[in-house]
This record gives C-alpha cells, structure tokens and sequence, in this order.
C-alpha cells in the first residue's frame, strides 16, 4: 500500500465510521418515534400479499409509472442507487489498492456491462428528475407547482449526490482505463474506456476518486442523519415498510373506500361502552396518531402529486394533503424529545410525567407540546381548522401517493375528537346533524314522505315485506327520496329496472340515512347509530339468505360505499352494486335497448366515491356509450372525457360532508370543474350522484349557462334512449336533441 493509498485509506474509514454512527442514531430516534404511535394489530394479517404488492410496488414502480416519464426516471434512479451501493463499496477497495475491486463478481464482464449501463441510465434519469424539479420549481413565473411548500434544497442535494457519486463511478473507472488496470473489454465499459482516454496515466487517480466518491456519499448519509424528517431521502429506506404495512394490501389502492373504524388501544370503539375519559375519541395530540400513521408522515417523500390533484389546494383553499402530512411529521418529531421522557396529557387533559422527568428536556420540545393539534396560527395550532374543514375526502391524494400514505384516514380522525369531545366544526353542518339524529336524513325531511317520489308511476313500486321473491332491494337513499333532482334519478331507475324485468323491492319508511355524512364529518356517535338501524333492518329484510342473494342497488355512490364496504365493521354484508353496473349490466344483456341517439354531446363526471373510491369506472361509460350511439350506433360520436377523469377525476365539492357547509375560502369546487366540463363542448353532463348533480347544477345556474349545458344523471340519459316518449316526465328538461 503506498502513501496515497495509506491516507484515502485512512479518510475513507474514518468518515464512514462517523457517517455510520450518526445513521445509526438517526434509525433509533426515528424508531422510538414512530413507536410513540397508538396500537394497530391489523397491520400485520397476510404477509404473503403485503410482500407480494410491497415487492409489485418497489421492484415494479406499479404505482410511480402512473406518471410514465417521472415513473421510468425514477425507476432508474431506484435501481441506479441499489448498483450505487454496489459501487460505493467497491470503492472501500479502491481505496486501499488501485487495482481494487469487488471480490467474486468484481472481475465478471457481465457485471461490468450491467453496472456500465445502470449508471448510465441512472444520470440521464437523474437529469430528467432534476429538470422536472427545475421545470416545476415553486418560484416560476405563472401556473401552480406541486412542489411548493417541499423544502427544495432537500431535493436538489440527494439528486445532486446521486450525480455526483454516479459520475465519480466513470472516473474511477477511467483512471483504471489510463493505468491500463481495467478488467472490462469496451463493449462492456464503453463509456468507462472513452472517459479513460481522456485522464492522465496516474497511478493514484483510482484511490483519490475513490475518496472523493465515498466522501461524497458519506456527506449524504451524514446529512440524512442529522435530518430525520429528510423524507426525499429517507423513504428509500421507509416506503418499503409503509407499502408493507397499508391499510388494504390486496385492494388496487389502500386507504380508499371505508373509511378505518374509530379505535382506542388498537381496538374498535364499543359507543355502547365507551367512556371518553378511558377511551381515545379520535385523534387530539400527535402521539394519538397509530404508529403507523406516524410511519405514513416519516416516509412522505414531498413529491407534492397529492397537492397537485387536491380539489381544495387547487381552488385556493388552505388544505394541501402534502402540507398538512409534512405539518404533522415535523411537529411530532419536535414533540419527540417531550413524549420520550415520559411527557403528554392524559384523556383528561393532566400532564403525564413529573418536573423531575421532564427537567432535561429541551425547551423547544416543551413548547411544541403544549401546541394544540388543531387551531389557528394564533392559537398556535399545529393544523388550522380551515385546513381540516377544507378536505372532501374526494381520495386523490391518497390515490396519487407513490408511498400509499392514507390521508383521509388521518383526517378523519382529527375530525372525529373535534366533533365528538370539542363540538368544534362548521355550525353550519349542525343542522345536518341535528336533523339525522332527530329525523335520520338530512334536509329533516318527514319520515312518512319517503315513498313521494313513486307517486304517478304507471307501475307498482313494491316494498320489502309486501313481496319476497325480490332479486335487488333497490336502497332510495335520502337525495333520491327528499331531493327533487336526485328524485328524477330515483324514478328513472326504478323505471329502468321494471322496464327490465327486474324483480326489486324497497324498503320506503323503514329506510333511513346511511349514515356517510356522519362518518366523513366526523360524528361516528351518530353513524353507528343510523348504521346499526339499518342494518338490522336490512338483515331481517335478507333473513335466510346468503351472501351472494343479499342484493341492494343504490343510486348515491356514498351509500354504495358505506352499504357494501361500511356495513361490514357492523355485522351487514351485502353484495352492493351502484345504478350504472347494474344498468349497464341491463343493456349488456339486451333487457334495455336504446332505440334514441342522445345527441349534442356527452361528458361524464366520475363521482369520488363511486370511481376512486370503489374503481367503478367503466358501466357508466358503457351505459352513456350505448345511449349516444342509441339504436344500431346512430349517435353523434362518442363520450367526450374531461382532461381530468376517472382516476384523476376532480371533485365536485360535497364530499367529507361538504355538502353541508358554506364554502367561503377561494374559488367553489363545483365552478371549476363545470367550466372543466364545459369546455368539452359537450351539451350534457352525465353524473352517476345525486350529490354531484345537485354541485354542478348549481355550478351551472352561477355561470347562467343553463342554456348551454344539462347536468343529468346516467339513468335518465340511458331513460331517454329506451324510452324517449317517457323521458321528458322525469327529467328537468326535453332531451337536447335527436
Ligand atoms: S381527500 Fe381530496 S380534498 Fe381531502 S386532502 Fe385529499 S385530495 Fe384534498
Ligand atoms: S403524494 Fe404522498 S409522498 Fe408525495 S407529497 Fe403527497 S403525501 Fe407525500
């Protein structure tokens, strides 16, 4: 070993063993955070899938390689850093001896090649990431960047140093190609060789670069450590856990759909037995997050797709779901240093630890203690109640999330301590409220009008218990039965349905809200109470019967999804389907023929809970597509899609209880995706909600452009196809054309 190789040798171990050090650290506070969580014993059921999707989502970028150019760059980048590694530890024995090399593989050609033509990829790919970054950055001149608010210097240095170490690779190489101590012929190493012809024959050149390269990566991994909260950088390490752990392993994507039960300890809330002095009522401090909550805020990468796709965020309101993650992940690391020396309050409010526990903590930690979970900047909040109040639980961000961190779950569970033990939220929705405690729908409509909407149908809507041999309980839901639009709905189907052949029956006064505006604004006190009527209700009217013949068709996709994903945590398991799978179901099998093209044009407006949420993308296209082309295909074309649809589809506005509260901050939700929907040029805009009609009608009637455009629901377009001489009766308006 010569002098040069003495001192790199000595320089290269000596930071590595601080770097080791400090990371090492770093993963056992990061550890005893994340700990700091409440109980989940859910997480841990069917390792077998969790491996297989967490090694689909890895390996496979399956969810990245949604945005295609971003996906692949990072694919590479991903791969490029695990043969980094590789590199970086071959640089130990470069270090030591110019002629250095990896033992085993180090000398195979096939292991040139592949390492040769990873890093390359691996630059182009970081450059293509580092002009995104720089195309996107926050401060450009006009447009939105979903970057804002990520700490950017954070960004550009891992991506700097993955540059950096890669580049360091072909110089080693090089100078190994110039010393003539090269083991790879150049169709192997082309890039290597011809970076070789261009550096001086010197000898030490091998374990200086080798240096530099490994001081180079050690300065990341000391950066890191010293930034626990560094997530760009850490959730190469996290995301592998937190895919791992996902509410839903099996599920397209985790954290959608039902909503996870209220929990104390790790286990469901009882309300029967629960006392809010022993029991956890939602979330009031960080630490009442479950641990893996905490893990979801560690691992946020701050790629900002959540913030780019947000409803809220993108009409001016305070919420960014990327914020409000990153807000959280920082206050609990502050609070950290308070909460491990045996800090926090009790359910009552009472400080848990003594002075003498606490004399040794930092004052910062002690301060950002007392800060409240929620509240103003004046209070000091950590979470303005604007931003809570903002989300409609529309499930984009957690859609978008690369890292499958579950946001809505989260904010719910803020929302249920605010509700449930604060009383604190829009008065607005009180009335709601009120009105489904006092009269279970809620407009507070009386109970003995539920059936109004069948009266003048030229058939006989029969109930459960006058017939049994009912294939579908058609579930009414309270907009299909109190609201006059969504009435419109309700009578096309049932319409449809017995146009069709098809054997339903309802439940008229024995029907009663789902209970889904309570859940999603917080009050699971009254949820479960509306849930537990019905589904008693609903397992008498199924008594006997398995599963599979426990049918219910509902027009609100909310009931869909709280009937079929909801009712479960209750003891009701139906098979659910929503008005547009069975519709299309229908016309499939030629017990509805469209005969009337809808002309005029025709656009559709994926509801969150029946798209996202549940992935029920294609029947209504399908339904909508058989109706423009009508009979033997006489349509004017196609359905025109939105630029942002199906999964990418953006809110109407009234989901997470919306609906029932003023929407005061920026631009309405429901404006900005009409004018989405308008610039289709298309005459009709289909929904498949009665929430979504009632949003973007009102959309409509702000602009003035009732004349312009009609916001109908699916059935009423399929009624109008079917039976065009009926159709007028029971929509709004003739039809547009034909
Ligand atoms: S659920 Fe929708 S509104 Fe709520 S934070 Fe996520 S994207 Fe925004
Ligand atoms: S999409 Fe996920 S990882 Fe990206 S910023 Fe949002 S929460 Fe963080």
């Amino acid at each position: 070993m010569g002098s040069v190789q003495i001192v790199t040798t000595i320089l290269a171990f000596a930071i590595t063993a601080v770097a080791v050090w400090l990371a090492a650290r770093a993963v056992m506070k990061m550890v005893a955070v994340i700990r700091l969580g409440q109980p989940d014993p859910t997480r841990f059921g069917d390792k077998g899938t969790r491996t297989k999707t967490m090694l689909a989502e890895t390996a496979g970028h399956t969810r990245m390689l949604r945005w295609s150019v971003v996906g692949a760059a990072h694919w590479f980048v991903m791969v490029g850093f695990i043969v980094l590694s590789l590199l970086v530890l071959e640089a130990y024995f470069e270090v030591v001896s110019p002629t250095g090399g990896l033992p085993l593989v180090g000398s195979w050609a096939l292991y040139g090649l592949v390492t040769e033509w990873l890093a390359i990829l691996g630059i182009v790919s970081i450059l293509v990431l580092i002009a995104i970054r720089l195309r996107n950055r926050p401060t450009r001149p006009g447009g939105k960047s979903r970057f804002t608010g990520s700490t950017m210097w954070q960004g550009y240095f891992v991506e700097g140093i993955i540059l950096a170490v890669l580049i360091m690779g072909f110089v080693i190489r090089g100078f190994k190609v110039a010393t003539d101590h090269f083991e790879y012929p150049v169709w192997a190493a082309p890039l290597s060789h011809a970076v070789g012809g261009l550096l001086p024959n010197w000898e030490a050149g091998v374990s200086v670069a080798a240096l530099i390269k490994i001081a180079i990566s050690m300065t990341w991994l000391i950066v890191i450590a010293l930034n626990v909260t560094m997530g760009v950088a850490w959730h190469r390490f996290l995301a592998f856990f937190n895919i791992f752990f996902k509410r839903d392993p099996g599920a397209d994507v985790s954290g959608l759909g039902a909503l996870r039960p209220m929990t104390s300890q790790g286990e469901p809330l009882d309300f029967e037995e629960a006392d809010p002095e022993k029991d956890q009522f939602g979330v009031a401090q960080v630490e009442q997050f479950t641990w893996k909550g905490l893990l979801d805020f560690s691992t946020c990468t701050e790629c900002g797709r959540c913030q780019s796709q947000c409803p809220a965020w993108n009409t001016g309101k305070p919420l960014s779901p990327k914020l409000l993650v990153l807000s959280l992940r920082d206050h609990a690391y502050a609070k950290a240093p308070y909460l491990l020396a045996g800090g926090g309050k009790d359910l009552t409010g009472e400080e848990k630890a003594t002075a003498a526990q606490l004399a040794h903590v930092d004052v910062l930690a002690l301060a950002e203690g007392e800060k409240p979970l929620i509240g103003t900047a004046e209070e000091g909040g950590v979470i303005d109640p604007d931003v809570l109040w903002s989300c409609t639980t529309c499930g984009a961000c957690v859609e978008q999330c690369p890292v499958d961190i579950e946001h809505v779950d989260h904010i719910v569970d803020m929302r249920r301590y605010q509700v449930l033990i604060e009383s604190s939220f829009p008065s607005e929705a009180g009335v709601m409220l009120r009105n489904l405690e006092n009269k279970g729908n809620p407009w507070g409509a009386p109970q003995n009008t539920r059936e109004d909407w069948t009266k003048g149908l030229d058939f006989e809507v029969p109930r459960v218990g006058e017939v049994d041999d009912f294939e579908y309980l058609f579930w009414v839901g309270c907009a299909g039965a109190f609201e006059d639009r969504a009435k419109k709905t309700t009578r096309a189907v049932a319409t449809l349905l017995n146009e069709a052949g098809v054997k339903f029956a309802i439940l008229g006064e024995g029907e009663t809200c789902s209970g889904d505006p309570a859940r999603r604004i917080g009050n699971e006190f009254v949820f479960q109470m509306l849930a537990q009527q019905n589904v008693e209700t609903l397992n008498e009217a199924f008594e006997g019967r398995e599963k599979s013949k426990r049918k219910i068709v509902a027009t609100c996709p909310h009931c869909f999804n709280t009937l079929g994903n909801e009712y479960g945590q209750l003891g009701g398991e139906f098979e659910v389907v929503h008005h547009t799978q069975l519709l299309a179901h229908l016309v499939a099998t030629g017990k509805l023929t469209p005969v009337q093209p809808v002309d005029g044009g025709v656009t559709y407006h994926d509801p969150c809970y029946l798209g996202r949420h549940n992935r029920v993308f294609a029947p209504p296209r399908e339904v909508l597509g058989s109706a423009i082309a009508g009979e033997a295909g006489k349509g004017d074309g196609g359905l025109i899609e939105m630029p942002r649809n199906s999964e990418r589809s953006f809110c109407c506005g009234a989901g997470g209880a919306r609906m029932w509260m003023e929407e005061k901050i920026g631009k309405r939700i429901n404006v900005d995706r009409v004018e989405e929907a308008m610039s289709t040029g298309a005459r009709t805009v289909a929904v498949g909600c009665p929430f979504c009609s009632t949003m973007l009608n009102d959309g409509v009637n702000g602009k003035e452009a009732g004349d312009q455009v009609e916001v109908v629901d699916v059935a009423s377009v399929l009624l109008r196809s079917v039976k065009p001489e009926q159709a007028p009766g029971d929509t709004e308006r003739a039809p547009v054309a034909g």
